[in-house]
């Protein structure tokens, strides 16, 4: 099953992406980790788009397209992809549309995570994660157990995001909204959405999502053919 997490930035996209890696064979793919990769290796990629995530707007499709169609390239795709940040623009959903066919895979859902913008913000300024494995925290709504001490690895490192400020969310919260809501119109159309409501706690979110990917990707699911008499 392949999947696409919808929502503004701070709806919880990457809290959720990877607790359902966890706990099924699928393989997140997040652009914004890849291009922030991109900006600290310092590769030509990085050069074009560091300066576009500090203010808080979109990177051009072209490049998103290539980084995620190379990806897809380099196999291992479990029992198929978590997309978190991607698509972004029409342009780019209709390229995932095209990728996925090429590889004759097709996109099963898409959730929407619904958040107030006001609350989008507190989570923002709140965000931080482990500089070892990436695991996601929260100064009010997800502390490491051990205070200083990551859940996942154990390390003491942590980091907070250049572009995780007030101002620079408000350009990003314009930019989902002029951008990236349209999709949800797009999706809509080809019957895949499926809202669920991101303001609830993190667990309730994922029991919302685990309930509208029931019956999805899984072999066998479907009903077999009635045998006639
Ligand atoms: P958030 O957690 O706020 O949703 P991301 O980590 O997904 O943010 O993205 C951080 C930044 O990386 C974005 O503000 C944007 O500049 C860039 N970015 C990530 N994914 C895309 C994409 N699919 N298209 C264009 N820009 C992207
Ligand atoms: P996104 O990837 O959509 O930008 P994140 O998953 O990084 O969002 O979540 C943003 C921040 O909010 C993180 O600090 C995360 O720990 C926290 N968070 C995520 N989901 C929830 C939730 N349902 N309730 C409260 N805080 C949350
Ligand atoms: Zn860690």
């Amino acid at each position: 099953m392949n999947l696409v997490l919808l929502g503004p930035p701070g709806a919880g996209k990457g809290t959720q992406a990877k607790l359902l890696e966890d706990s099924r064979s699928l393989v997140k793919l997040s652009t914004g980790d890849m291009l922030r990769a991109a900006v600290a290796a310092g590769t030509e990629l990085g050069r074009k788009a560091g300066d576009i995530m500090e203010r808080g707007l979109l990177v051009p499709d072209d490049l998103v397209i290539k980084l995620i169609a190379e990806r897809m390239d380099q196999g291992g795709c479990g029992e198929g992809y978590i997309l978190d940040g991607f698509p972004r623009t029409i342009a780019q959903a209709e390229a995932l549309d095209r990728l996925l066919k090429e590889r004759g895979k097709e996109l099963d859902r898409v959730i929407v995570m619904q958040v107030d913008d006001d609350a989008l913000v507190e989570r923002i300024a709140g965000r931080f994660a482990c500089a070892y494995c990436g695991e996601g925290y929260h100064d009010l709504y997800k502390l490491p157990k051990v205070n200083g001490v990551c859940d996942r690895c154990g390390s003491a490192g942590f980091v907070r995001r250049r572009d995780d400020n007030e101002e620079v969310v408000r350009a990003r919260l314009e930019a989902y909204h002029a951008q990236t809501e349209p999709l949800i119109g797009y999706y809509r159309r080809q019957g895949k959405v499926s809202a669920v409501d991101g303001m609830a706690d993190i667990r309730a979110v994922a029991r919302e999502i685990g309930q509208a990917l029931e019956g999805i990707g899984v072999k066998g699911a479907k009903r077999p053919a009635k045998t006639p008499g």
